[in-house]
Protein backbone atom coordinates (compact mmCIF):
# COMPACT_ATOMS: atom_id res chain seq x y z
CA UNK A 1 0.00 0.00 0.00
CA UNK A 2 1.53 3.60 -0.77
CA UNK A 3 0.33 6.58 1.06
CA UNK A 4 1.27 10.01 -0.15
CA UNK A 5 4.34 11.72 2.00
CA UNK A 6 3.07 13.97 4.27
CA UNK A 7 -0.59 12.98 4.38
CA UNK A 8 -0.81 13.48 8.20
CA UNK A 9 0.66 16.28 10.69
CA UNK A 10 0.69 16.58 14.02
CA UNK A 11 -1.87 16.94 15.95
CA UNK A 12 -4.35 16.90 19.24
CA UNK A 13 -6.18 13.65 19.46
CA UNK A 14 -10.14 13.96 19.34
CA UNK A 15 -11.89 12.28 22.32
CA UNK A 16 -15.28 13.30 21.01
CA UNK A 17 -15.70 9.46 20.53
CA UNK A 18 -15.93 8.97 23.97
CA UNK A 19 -17.86 11.82 24.96
CA UNK A 20 -18.13 15.51 23.47
CA UNK A 21 -16.98 17.61 26.71
CA UNK A 22 -16.70 17.46 30.74
CA UNK A 23 -20.47 18.90 30.82
CA UNK A 24 -22.24 16.74 28.33
CA UNK A 25 -25.39 15.36 28.94
CA UNK A 26 -24.25 11.95 27.26
CA UNK A 27 -21.43 11.91 30.30
CA UNK A 28 -24.06 12.48 32.98
CA UNK A 29 -26.40 10.33 31.29
CA UNK A 30 -23.54 7.46 31.04
CA UNK A 31 -23.43 8.01 35.10
CA UNK A 32 -26.86 7.74 35.74
CA UNK A 33 -27.02 4.45 33.00
CA UNK A 34 -24.42 2.68 35.30
CA UNK A 35 -25.93 3.17 37.88
CA UNK A 36 -29.30 1.44 37.12
CA UNK A 37 -27.57 -1.51 35.76
CA UNK A 38 -26.07 -1.62 39.25
CA UNK A 39 -28.73 -1.21 41.11
CA UNK A 40 -30.56 -4.44 38.27
CA UNK A 41 -27.48 -6.57 39.34
CA UNK A 42 -27.87 -6.02 42.94
CA UNK A 43 -30.80 -7.81 42.13
CA UNK A 44 -29.55 -10.98 41.07
CA UNK A 45 -27.60 -11.84 44.99
CA UNK A 46 -29.98 -14.11 45.44
CA UNK A 47 -29.89 -15.98 42.24
CA UNK A 48 -26.41 -17.12 42.77
CA UNK A 49 -26.35 -20.53 43.03
CA UNK A 50 -23.52 -23.26 42.89
CA UNK A 51 -26.46 -25.27 40.94
CA UNK A 52 -27.70 -22.35 38.95
CA UNK A 53 -28.21 -23.26 35.25
CA UNK A 54 -25.60 -22.18 32.93
CA UNK A 55 -27.58 -19.94 30.89
CA UNK A 56 -28.44 -17.61 33.93
CA UNK A 57 -25.15 -17.49 34.81
CA UNK A 58 -24.09 -16.27 31.58
CA UNK A 59 -26.77 -13.60 31.99
CA UNK A 60 -25.29 -12.46 34.98
CA UNK A 61 -21.27 -11.82 33.07
CA UNK A 62 -22.70 -10.40 30.61
CA UNK A 63 -24.41 -7.86 32.63
CA UNK A 64 -21.40 -7.30 34.21
CA UNK A 65 -19.59 -6.70 30.72
CA UNK A 66 -22.13 -3.97 29.79
CA UNK A 67 -21.80 -2.30 32.97
CA UNK A 68 -18.10 -2.56 32.77
CA UNK A 69 -18.26 -1.56 28.92
CA UNK A 70 -19.91 2.00 30.07
CA UNK A 71 -17.26 2.53 32.87
CA UNK A 72 -14.55 1.83 30.66
CA UNK A 73 -15.78 4.67 28.39
CA UNK A 74 -16.06 7.09 31.33
CA UNK A 75 -12.75 5.91 33.12
CA UNK A 76 -10.55 6.63 29.70
CA UNK A 77 -12.57 10.07 29.11
CA UNK A 78 -11.03 11.25 32.28
CA UNK A 79 -7.66 9.82 32.11
CA UNK A 80 -6.85 10.73 28.63
CA UNK A 81 -7.95 13.97 29.32
CA UNK A 82 -6.10 14.45 32.51
CA UNK A 83 -2.79 13.24 30.11
CA UNK A 84 -3.72 15.38 27.46
CA UNK A 85 -3.59 18.58 29.93
CA UNK A 86 -2.40 17.29 33.84
CA UNK A 87 -3.12 20.89 35.00
CA UNK A 88 -6.86 21.47 33.68
CA UNK A 89 -9.02 21.19 37.06
CA UNK A 90 -11.97 19.73 34.91
CA UNK A 91 -10.43 16.69 34.04
CA UNK A 92 -8.90 16.72 37.31
CA UNK A 93 -11.65 17.18 39.04
CA UNK A 94 -13.31 14.26 37.03
CA UNK A 95 -10.56 11.58 37.57
CA UNK A 96 -11.12 12.06 41.12
CA UNK A 97 -14.93 11.76 40.75
CA UNK A 98 -14.85 8.49 38.53
CA UNK A 99 -12.29 7.19 40.66
CA UNK A 100 -14.50 7.61 43.84
CA UNK A 101 -17.39 6.42 41.37
CA UNK A 102 -15.84 3.21 40.57
CA UNK A 103 -14.75 2.01 44.15
CA UNK A 104 -18.58 2.60 44.89
CA UNK A 105 -19.41 0.50 42.05
CA UNK A 106 -16.99 -2.21 42.45
CA UNK A 107 -18.14 -2.25 46.40
CA UNK A 108 -21.89 -2.83 45.10
CA UNK A 109 -20.90 -5.98 42.98
CA UNK A 110 -18.25 -7.58 44.63
CA UNK A 111 -20.99 -9.96 45.91
CA UNK A 112 -20.27 -11.75 42.56
CA UNK A 113 -16.60 -11.71 42.13
CA UNK A 114 -16.51 -13.28 45.75
CA UNK A 115 -19.44 -15.66 45.52
CA UNK A 116 -17.46 -16.77 42.17
CA UNK A 117 -13.59 -17.14 43.69
CA UNK A 118 -15.85 -19.08 46.57
CA UNK A 119 -17.70 -21.85 44.53
CA UNK A 120 -16.69 -25.02 44.48
CA UNK A 121 -14.43 -26.33 41.39
CA UNK A 122 -16.96 -29.33 39.81
CA UNK A 123 -19.59 -26.16 39.69
CA UNK A 124 -17.30 -23.53 38.67
CA UNK A 125 -15.81 -26.09 35.96
CA UNK A 126 -19.01 -26.91 34.62
CA UNK A 127 -20.06 -22.91 34.22
CA UNK A 128 -16.82 -22.11 32.87
CA UNK A 129 -17.40 -24.95 30.16
CA UNK A 130 -20.22 -23.09 29.33
CA UNK A 131 -18.86 -19.58 29.06
CA UNK A 132 -17.45 -19.44 25.69
CA UNK A 133 -14.71 -16.55 25.38
CA UNK A 134 -15.29 -15.34 29.26
CA UNK A 135 -13.89 -19.09 30.14
CA UNK A 136 -10.39 -17.71 30.79
CA UNK A 137 -11.57 -14.39 32.72
CA UNK A 138 -13.19 -16.45 35.02
CA UNK A 139 -10.70 -18.91 35.65
CA UNK A 140 -7.74 -15.80 36.09
CA UNK A 141 -10.36 -14.40 38.59
CA UNK A 142 -10.27 -17.87 41.02
CA UNK A 143 -6.32 -17.58 40.94
CA UNK A 144 -6.69 -15.17 43.60
CA UNK A 145 -9.13 -16.83 45.80
CA UNK A 146 -6.53 -17.52 48.41
CA UNK A 147 -5.80 -14.21 48.44
CA UNK A 148 -9.24 -12.78 49.06
CA UNK A 149 -11.08 -11.10 52.02
CA UNK A 150 -14.52 -11.01 53.42
CA UNK A 151 -16.97 -8.75 51.81
CA UNK A 152 -16.65 -5.86 54.87
CA UNK A 153 -12.89 -6.21 54.01
CA UNK A 154 -12.54 -5.88 50.36
CA UNK A 155 -14.86 -2.82 50.62
CA UNK A 156 -12.50 -0.85 53.05
CA UNK A 157 -9.46 -1.63 51.00
CA UNK A 158 -11.40 -0.59 47.80
CA UNK A 159 -12.65 3.17 49.40
CA UNK A 160 -9.88 3.43 51.07
CA UNK A 161 -7.16 3.08 47.55
CA UNK A 162 -9.48 6.00 46.01
CA UNK A 163 -8.05 8.64 48.86
CA UNK A 164 -5.28 6.42 49.60
CA UNK A 165 -2.62 5.03 47.11
CA UNK A 166 -4.40 6.33 44.07
CA UNK A 167 -4.67 9.69 45.44
CA UNK A 168 -0.85 9.50 46.18
CA UNK A 169 -0.02 8.50 42.74
CA UNK A 170 -2.10 11.34 41.32
CA UNK A 171 -0.37 13.69 43.11
CA UNK A 172 3.00 11.91 42.23
CA UNK A 173 1.95 12.57 38.82
CA UNK A 174 0.90 16.45 39.23
CA UNK A 175 3.83 17.53 40.97
CA UNK A 176 6.09 15.69 38.87
CA UNK A 177 4.44 16.90 35.51
CA UNK A 178 4.71 20.13 36.16
CA UNK A 179 8.52 20.58 36.53
CA UNK A 180 10.21 23.32 34.57
CA UNK A 181 13.99 22.21 33.43
CA UNK A 182 16.56 25.30 32.65
CA UNK A 183 18.93 24.61 30.39
CA UNK A 184 21.69 26.86 28.46
CA UNK A 185 21.25 25.63 24.79
CA UNK A 186 23.37 28.23 22.16
CA UNK A 187 23.63 30.60 25.18
CA UNK A 188 19.88 30.51 25.74
CA UNK A 189 18.27 29.57 28.77
CA UNK A 190 15.55 27.07 27.53
CA UNK A 191 12.64 26.42 29.93
CA UNK A 192 11.62 22.86 29.31
CA UNK A 193 9.22 20.17 30.27
CA UNK A 194 10.38 16.73 30.43
CA UNK A 195 9.48 15.40 27.17
CA UNK A 196 11.66 18.50 25.78
CA UNK A 197 14.63 17.63 27.58
CA UNK A 198 14.49 14.16 26.35
CA UNK A 199 16.24 15.12 22.99
CA UNK A 200 19.38 16.83 25.09
CA UNK A 201 19.86 13.76 27.47
CA UNK A 202 20.05 11.91 23.91
CA UNK A 203 21.57 14.32 21.72
CA UNK A 204 25.23 14.70 20.13
CA UNK A 205 26.51 17.11 22.04
CA UNK A 206 28.05 15.85 25.43
CA UNK A 207 28.70 18.45 27.53
CA UNK A 208 25.00 19.87 26.87
CA UNK A 209 23.97 15.69 27.57
CA UNK A 210 25.68 16.40 30.60
CA UNK A 211 24.00 19.30 31.77
CA UNK A 212 20.53 18.17 30.73
CA UNK A 213 20.83 14.96 33.17
CA UNK A 214 21.81 17.42 36.05
CA UNK A 215 19.26 19.31 35.42
CA UNK A 216 17.47 16.61 35.62
CA UNK A 217 17.71 14.97 38.61
CA UNK A 218 18.66 18.66 40.01
CA UNK A 219 14.80 19.37 39.90
CA UNK A 220 13.78 15.90 40.92
CA UNK A 221 16.40 16.03 44.16
CA UNK A 222 15.01 18.82 44.91
CA UNK A 223 11.94 16.99 46.34
CA UNK A 224 13.73 14.05 46.73
CA UNK A 225 12.65 13.86 50.04
CA UNK A 226 9.15 14.36 49.26
CA UNK A 227 8.90 11.92 46.09
CA UNK A 228 10.77 9.11 48.32
CA UNK A 229 8.71 9.98 51.00
CA UNK A 230 5.87 9.14 48.59
CA UNK A 231 7.34 5.65 47.46
CA UNK A 232 7.77 4.96 50.91
CA UNK A 233 4.32 5.12 51.07
CA UNK A 234 3.58 3.20 48.10
CA UNK A 235 5.58 0.59 49.57
CA UNK A 236 4.12 0.05 52.80
CA UNK A 237 0.80 0.59 51.36
CA UNK A 238 1.76 -2.17 49.06
CA UNK A 239 2.94 -4.47 52.03
CA UNK A 240 0.22 -4.23 54.02
CA UNK A 241 -3.05 -5.11 51.88
CA UNK A 242 -0.73 -7.82 50.20
CA UNK A 243 1.93 -9.58 52.22
CA UNK A 244 0.02 -8.68 55.36
CA UNK A 245 -3.88 -8.98 54.71
CA UNK A 246 -3.63 -10.93 51.50
CA UNK A 247 -1.23 -13.28 52.30
CA UNK A 248 1.03 -13.07 49.19
CA UNK A 249 4.45 -14.67 49.21
CA UNK A 250 6.62 -11.66 47.99
CA UNK A 251 5.78 -8.46 46.52
CA UNK A 252 6.59 -9.09 43.59
CA UNK A 253 4.14 -12.14 43.53
CA UNK A 254 1.27 -9.92 43.46
CA UNK A 255 2.17 -8.46 40.07
CA UNK A 256 3.27 -12.10 38.75
CA UNK A 257 -0.35 -13.42 39.23
CA UNK A 258 -1.78 -10.31 38.23
CA UNK A 259 -0.03 -11.60 34.74
CA UNK A 260 -0.70 -15.39 35.39
CA UNK A 261 3.22 -15.63 35.09
CA UNK A 262 5.05 -18.45 37.51
CA UNK A 263 7.18 -16.87 39.59
CA UNK A 264 9.57 -19.60 38.67
CA UNK A 265 9.31 -17.78 35.10
CA UNK A 266 10.09 -14.39 36.62
CA UNK A 267 12.61 -15.02 38.53
CA UNK A 268 14.74 -17.45 35.89
CA UNK A 269 14.23 -13.72 33.46
CA UNK A 270 15.55 -11.95 36.62
CA UNK A 271 18.36 -14.07 36.86
CA UNK A 272 19.24 -14.75 33.23
CA UNK A 273 19.41 -11.03 32.80
CA UNK A 274 21.74 -10.94 35.19
CA UNK A 275 24.36 -13.69 34.30
CA UNK A 276 24.09 -11.69 30.71
CA UNK A 277 24.50 -7.85 32.25
CA UNK A 278 28.74 -8.47 30.33
CA UNK A 279 27.44 -8.09 27.21
CA UNK A 280 25.88 -4.60 27.39
CA UNK A 281 28.98 -4.03 29.26
CA UNK A 282 30.73 -5.18 26.55
CA UNK A 283 28.57 -3.08 24.04
CA UNK A 284 29.24 0.19 26.62
CA UNK A 285 32.83 -0.39 26.22
CA UNK A 286 32.65 -0.16 22.51
CA UNK A 287 30.66 2.24 22.43
CA UNK A 288 33.05 4.47 24.32
CA UNK A 289 35.99 4.07 21.44
CA UNK A 290 33.18 5.11 18.54
CA UNK A 291 32.32 8.10 20.83
CA UNK A 292 36.38 8.72 21.36
CA UNK A 293 35.99 8.20 24.71
CA UNK A 294 38.28 6.12 27.53
CA UNK A 295 35.16 5.09 29.19
CA UNK A 296 31.49 6.29 29.23
CA UNK A 297 29.90 8.42 31.33
CA UNK A 298 26.04 7.58 32.29
CA UNK A 299 24.98 10.38 30.81
CA UNK A 300 26.76 9.06 27.41
CA UNK A 301 24.71 5.92 27.30
CA UNK A 302 22.18 7.02 24.68
CA UNK A 303 24.35 9.24 22.57
CA UNK A 304 23.80 8.93 18.81
CA UNK A 305 27.19 7.20 17.58
CA UNK A 306 27.27 8.98 14.25
CA UNK A 307 26.74 13.08 14.63
CA UNK A 308 23.66 12.54 12.18
CA UNK A 309 21.11 14.88 13.77
CA UNK A 310 18.68 13.96 11.45
CA UNK A 311 15.24 15.04 11.86
CA UNK A 312 12.27 13.74 10.33
CA UNK A 313 8.92 15.50 9.41
CA UNK A 314 6.04 13.90 11.12
CA UNK A 315 4.41 13.34 7.60
CA UNK A 316 7.76 11.16 6.64
CA UNK A 317 7.72 9.34 10.32
CA UNK A 318 3.92 8.20 9.78
CA UNK A 319 4.60 6.93 6.05
CA UNK A 320 7.41 4.68 7.19
CA UNK A 321 5.78 3.47 9.91
CA UNK A 322 2.66 2.70 7.92
CA UNK A 323 4.77 1.29 5.41
CA UNK A 324 7.16 -1.20 7.11
CA UNK A 325 3.48 -2.43 8.93
CA UNK A 326 1.79 -2.82 5.35
CA UNK A 327 5.21 -4.75 4.10
CA UNK A 328 4.83 -7.33 6.87
CA UNK A 329 1.23 -7.65 6.45
CA UNK A 330 -1.26 -5.23 4.73
CA UNK A 331 -4.15 -5.97 7.69
CA UNK A 332 -1.56 -4.77 10.00
CA UNK A 333 -1.39 -1.14 8.36
CA UNK A 334 -4.52 -1.04 7.57
CA UNK A 335 -5.09 -1.06 11.34
CA UNK A 336 -2.49 1.72 11.98
CA UNK A 337 -3.72 3.53 9.82
CA UNK A 338 -7.35 3.85 11.54
CA UNK A 339 -5.87 5.66 14.56
CA UNK A 340 -4.33 8.33 12.49
CA UNK A 341 -7.39 8.51 10.45
CA UNK A 342 -9.86 8.81 13.38
CA UNK A 343 -7.88 11.41 14.97
CA UNK A 344 -6.84 8.62 17.75
CA UNK A 345 -3.31 10.15 18.17
CA UNK A 346 -2.04 13.06 20.34
CA UNK A 347 1.38 13.46 18.97
CA UNK A 348 1.96 17.45 19.30
CA UNK A 349 4.46 18.65 22.28
CA UNK A 350 2.44 21.07 24.70
CA UNK A 351 3.23 21.99 28.45
CA UNK A 352 1.03 20.22 30.73
CA UNK A 353 0.53 17.14 28.47
CA UNK A 354 1.70 14.28 30.70
CA UNK A 355 5.04 12.85 29.56
CA UNK A 356 6.32 9.74 27.41
CA UNK A 357 3.75 7.99 25.49
CA UNK A 358 1.21 5.41 25.67
CA UNK A 359 -1.74 3.28 24.16
CA UNK A 360 -5.44 3.43 25.45
CA UNK A 361 -7.25 0.28 24.42
CA UNK A 362 -11.06 0.78 25.73
CA UNK A 363 -13.50 -1.39 24.62
CA UNK A 364 -13.18 -3.70 21.75
CA UNK A 365 -14.76 -1.98 18.80
CA UNK A 366 -13.00 1.60 19.71
CA UNK A 367 -9.68 2.27 18.11
CA UNK A 368 -7.52 2.39 20.45
CA UNK A 369 -5.68 6.06 21.69
CA UNK A 370 -1.94 6.51 21.14
CA UNK A 371 -0.40 9.80 23.19
CA UNK A 372 3.30 10.83 22.55
CA UNK A 373 5.32 14.00 22.22
CA UNK A 374 6.50 14.05 18.74
CA UNK A 375 9.62 15.75 18.19
CA UNK A 376 11.18 14.83 14.84
CA UNK A 377 13.99 12.52 16.03
CA UNK A 378 14.36 8.73 15.00
CA UNK A 379 13.50 7.94 18.49
CA UNK A 380 10.13 9.35 18.32
CA UNK A 381 9.64 7.38 14.72
CA UNK A 382 10.40 4.42 16.86
CA UNK A 383 7.91 5.05 19.68
CA UNK A 384 5.44 5.82 17.07
CA UNK A 385 5.68 2.73 15.74
CA UNK A 386 5.73 1.32 19.15
CA UNK A 387 2.51 2.68 20.43
CA UNK A 388 0.61 1.61 17.09
CA UNK A 389 2.24 -1.77 17.74
CA UNK A 390 0.13 -1.93 20.89
CA UNK A 391 -3.02 -0.49 18.93
CA UNK A 392 -2.65 -3.21 16.53
CA UNK A 393 -2.66 -6.02 19.11
CA UNK A 394 -5.86 -4.65 20.77
CA UNK A 395 -7.58 -4.09 17.38
CA UNK A 396 -6.49 -7.70 16.38
CA UNK A 397 -8.04 -8.84 19.38
CA UNK A 398 -11.03 -6.97 19.07
CA UNK A 399 -13.36 -10.02 18.70
CA UNK A 400 -13.02 -11.18 22.00
CA UNK A 401 -15.26 -9.61 25.07
CA UNK A 402 -14.45 -6.48 27.10
CA UNK A 403 -13.31 -9.06 29.43
CA UNK A 404 -10.59 -10.83 27.17
CA UNK A 405 -9.32 -8.39 24.55
CA UNK A 406 -6.91 -6.86 26.47
CA UNK A 407 -3.56 -8.77 26.37
CA UNK A 408 -2.26 -9.53 29.46
CA UNK A 409 1.01 -7.56 31.04
CA UNK A 410 3.89 -10.42 29.95
CA UNK A 411 2.29 -10.09 26.53
CA UNK A 412 1.44 -6.55 25.78
CA UNK A 413 5.11 -5.60 24.82
CA UNK A 414 4.89 -8.09 21.95
CA UNK A 415 2.98 -6.31 18.74
CA UNK A 416 5.08 -2.92 19.97
CA UNK A 417 8.55 -4.02 19.97
CA UNK A 418 7.79 -6.20 17.16
CA UNK A 419 6.46 -3.28 15.72
CA UNK A 420 9.87 -1.00 16.12
CA UNK A 421 11.82 -4.00 14.46
CA UNK A 422 10.04 -3.41 11.49
CA UNK A 423 10.55 -0.11 11.55
CA UNK A 424 14.13 -0.86 11.84
CA UNK A 425 14.28 -3.42 9.18
CA UNK A 426 12.80 -0.88 6.66
CA UNK A 427 14.91 2.06 7.81
CA UNK A 428 18.25 -0.15 7.64
CA UNK A 429 17.02 -1.24 3.86
CA UNK A 430 16.65 2.17 2.72
CA UNK A 431 19.28 3.77 3.99
CA UNK A 432 22.56 4.35 2.12
CA UNK A 433 24.42 6.41 4.40
CA UNK A 434 26.78 4.31 6.59
CA UNK A 435 27.38 6.40 9.39
CA UNK A 436 23.41 6.44 9.33
CA UNK A 437 22.95 2.94 9.18
CA UNK A 438 25.65 2.21 12.05
CA UNK A 439 23.69 4.76 14.03
CA UNK A 440 20.71 2.47 13.67
CA UNK A 441 22.18 -0.31 14.34
CA UNK A 442 23.59 1.30 17.75
CA UNK A 443 20.31 2.62 18.51
CA UNK A 444 18.53 -0.88 18.47
CA UNK A 445 21.36 -1.77 21.30
CA UNK A 446 20.40 1.24 23.01
CA UNK A 447 16.82 0.65 23.05
CA UNK A 448 17.55 -3.14 23.95
CA UNK A 449 19.33 -2.05 26.81
CA UNK A 450 16.79 0.49 27.76
CA UNK A 451 13.71 -2.71 27.50
CA UNK A 452 15.99 -5.08 28.96
CA UNK A 453 18.50 -4.73 31.26
CA UNK A 454 17.38 -1.22 32.72
CA UNK A 455 14.15 -2.41 33.45
CA UNK A 456 15.17 -5.99 34.87
CA UNK A 457 17.42 -3.75 37.32
CA UNK A 458 14.38 -1.50 38.07
CA UNK A 459 12.39 -4.41 38.76
CA UNK A 460 15.71 -5.81 41.45
CA UNK A 461 15.74 -2.26 42.69
CA UNK A 462 11.78 -2.48 43.46
CA UNK A 463 12.18 -6.12 45.02
CA UNK A 464 15.50 -4.95 47.75
CA UNK A 465 13.82 -1.47 48.07
CA UNK A 466 10.30 -2.96 49.27
CA UNK A 467 12.07 -4.73 51.57
CA UNK A 468 14.53 -2.16 52.94
CA UNK A 469 11.28 0.03 53.38
CA UNK A 470 8.97 -2.42 55.09
CA UNK A 471 11.58 -4.41 57.06
CA UNK A 472 14.64 -1.85 58.01
CA UNK A 473 12.28 1.63 57.69
CA UNK A 474 14.29 2.66 55.18
CA UNK A 475 14.94 6.46 54.39
CA UNK A 476 14.97 8.56 51.45
CA UNK A 477 18.91 8.42 51.51
CA UNK A 478 19.18 4.75 52.43
CA UNK A 479 17.18 3.68 49.28
CA UNK A 480 19.12 6.31 47.11
CA UNK A 481 22.40 4.50 48.23
CA UNK A 482 20.66 1.27 47.24
CA UNK A 483 19.66 2.67 43.92
CA UNK A 484 23.39 3.24 43.77
CA UNK A 485 24.51 -0.31 44.45
CA UNK A 486 22.31 -1.15 42.29
CA UNK A 487 23.37 0.64 39.12
CA UNK A 488 27.21 -0.12 40.22
CA UNK A 489 25.58 -3.62 39.64
CA UNK A 490 24.39 -3.19 36.38
CA UNK A 491 26.99 -0.82 34.74
CA UNK A 492 30.05 -2.81 36.20
CA UNK A 493 33.25 -1.52 35.19
CA UNK A 494 32.28 -0.15 31.76
CA UNK A 495 30.16 3.13 32.64
CA UNK A 496 31.32 5.78 35.01
CA UNK A 497 28.59 7.01 37.57
CA UNK A 498 28.47 10.32 38.86
CA UNK A 499 26.27 11.42 42.10
CA UNK A 500 22.77 12.83 41.08
CA UNK A 501 22.18 9.52 39.33
CA UNK A 502 20.86 8.39 43.05
CA UNK A 503 17.53 10.27 42.45
CA UNK A 504 16.89 8.74 39.09
CA UNK A 505 14.40 6.39 40.77
CA UNK A 506 12.30 9.10 41.77
CA UNK A 507 11.95 9.94 38.52
CA UNK A 508 10.57 6.82 37.20
CA UNK A 509 6.54 7.00 37.52
CA UNK A 510 5.88 3.01 36.64
CA UNK A 511 7.55 2.00 40.33
CA UNK A 512 4.82 4.52 41.73
CA UNK A 513 1.61 3.76 39.50
CA UNK A 514 2.25 0.26 39.16
CA UNK A 515 4.48 -1.72 41.20
CA UNK A 516 6.85 -4.55 39.39
CA UNK A 517 5.24 -3.33 36.13
CA UNK A 518 8.64 -2.85 34.63
CA UNK A 519 9.91 -6.76 34.14
CA UNK A 520 7.02 -7.37 31.39
CA UNK A 521 9.30 -4.66 28.86
CA UNK A 522 12.50 -7.54 29.44
CA UNK A 523 10.06 -10.03 29.06
CA UNK A 524 8.40 -8.83 26.16
CA UNK A 525 11.70 -7.56 24.36
CA UNK A 526 13.54 -10.97 24.80
CA UNK A 527 9.93 -13.11 23.77
CA UNK A 528 10.02 -10.17 20.45
CA UNK A 529 14.03 -11.25 19.65
CA UNK A 530 12.98 -14.77 19.73
CA UNK A 531 9.95 -14.77 17.54
CA UNK A 532 12.05 -12.84 15.43
CA UNK A 533 14.46 -14.80 14.90
CA UNK A 534 11.67 -17.50 13.86
CA UNK A 535 9.90 -15.17 11.43
CA UNK A 536 13.63 -14.99 9.61
CA UNK A 537 13.95 -18.81 9.58
CA UNK A 538 10.46 -19.25 8.92
CA UNK A 539 9.16 -16.36 6.21
CA UNK A 540 5.71 -16.68 5.58
CA UNK A 541 4.80 -19.39 7.19
CA UNK A 542 5.38 -17.97 10.88
CA UNK A 543 3.37 -14.88 10.01
CA UNK A 544 -0.30 -16.96 10.79
CA UNK A 545 1.79 -18.26 14.21
CA UNK A 546 2.86 -14.50 15.32
CA UNK A 547 -0.87 -12.84 14.27
CA UNK A 548 -2.47 -16.07 16.07
CA UNK A 549 -0.25 -15.22 19.78
CA UNK A 550 -1.59 -11.07 19.13
CA UNK A 551 -5.27 -12.06 18.37
CA UNK A 552 -5.61 -14.25 21.25
CA UNK A 553 -5.00 -10.78 23.22
CA UNK A 554 -5.83 -11.85 26.90
CA UNK A 555 -8.41 -14.76 26.53
CA UNK A 556 -5.91 -17.62 27.40
CA UNK A 557 -2.87 -17.43 29.55
CA UNK A 558 0.07 -16.16 28.25
CA UNK A 559 2.14 -19.63 29.28
CA UNK A 560 -0.56 -21.37 27.24
CA UNK A 561 -0.87 -18.88 24.50
CA UNK A 562 3.34 -18.63 24.01
CA UNK A 563 3.43 -22.56 24.58
CA UNK A 564 1.01 -23.21 21.14
CA UNK A 565 3.90 -21.22 19.26
CA UNK A 566 6.40 -23.53 20.97
CA UNK A 567 7.95 -21.12 23.84
CA UNK A 568 8.42 -22.51 27.33
CA UNK A 569 8.90 -19.42 29.28
CA UNK A 570 9.81 -21.52 32.34
CA UNK A 571 13.11 -22.48 30.91
CA UNK A 572 16.63 -20.71 30.96
CA UNK A 573 17.43 -21.55 27.54
CA UNK A 574 14.20 -19.82 25.92
CA UNK A 575 15.90 -16.46 27.84
CA UNK A 576 19.30 -16.88 26.80
CA UNK A 577 17.82 -17.10 23.29
CA UNK A 578 17.18 -13.66 22.92
CA UNK A 579 20.74 -12.89 25.17
CA UNK A 580 22.43 -14.82 21.86
CA UNK A 581 20.40 -12.38 19.45
CA UNK A 582 21.90 -9.56 21.34
CA UNK A 583 25.23 -10.77 21.67
CA UNK A 584 25.50 -10.94 17.82
CA UNK A 585 24.50 -8.07 17.63
CA UNK A 586 27.05 -6.53 19.74
CA UNK A 587 29.66 -8.81 17.78
CA UNK A 588 28.40 -7.52 14.56
CA UNK A 589 28.93 -4.10 15.31
CA UNK A 590 32.13 -4.70 16.70
CA UNK A 591 33.19 -6.21 12.96
CA UNK A 592 31.67 -2.62 11.82
ZN1 LIG B 1 4.81 -0.35 25.27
Amino acid sequence: MAYSINTYSVKKWDLGELFSAFNSPELQAAFDNVEEQVTSFEGVRGKLKADMDAGTFLDVVRASEETTRIVNKVYAFAELSFAANTQDQNAQSLVGRVQQFVAEIQNRTLFFDLWWKELDEANAERLMNAAGDYRYYLEAMRHFKPHTLSEAEEKVVNLKTVTGSNALINLYDSITNRYVFKVEVDGEVKELTRGQLQPYIQGPDPDLRARAYQELYRVYGEEGPILGQMYQTRARDWHNENITMRKFNTPMSVRNLANDVPDEAVNTLLDVTKKNSRIFQRYFKMKAKHLGMDRLRRYDVYAPVAKSDKAFEFGDAARMVLESFSAFEPRVGELAQRVFDQDHLDSEVRKGKQGGAFCASINPEITPYVLMSFTGRARDVATLAHELGHAIHAMLASHHSTFTFHSSLPLAETASTFGEMMLTEKLLAEETDEAVRRDILFKQMDDAFATILRQVYFAIFERDAHELVVKKNASTDELCALYMENLREEFGEAVELSEEFKWEWVSIPHIYHTPFYVYAYAFGQLLVFSLYQQFKQEGESFKPKYLKILSAGGSEAPERILAEAGIDIRSPKFWQGGFDVLNRMVDELERL
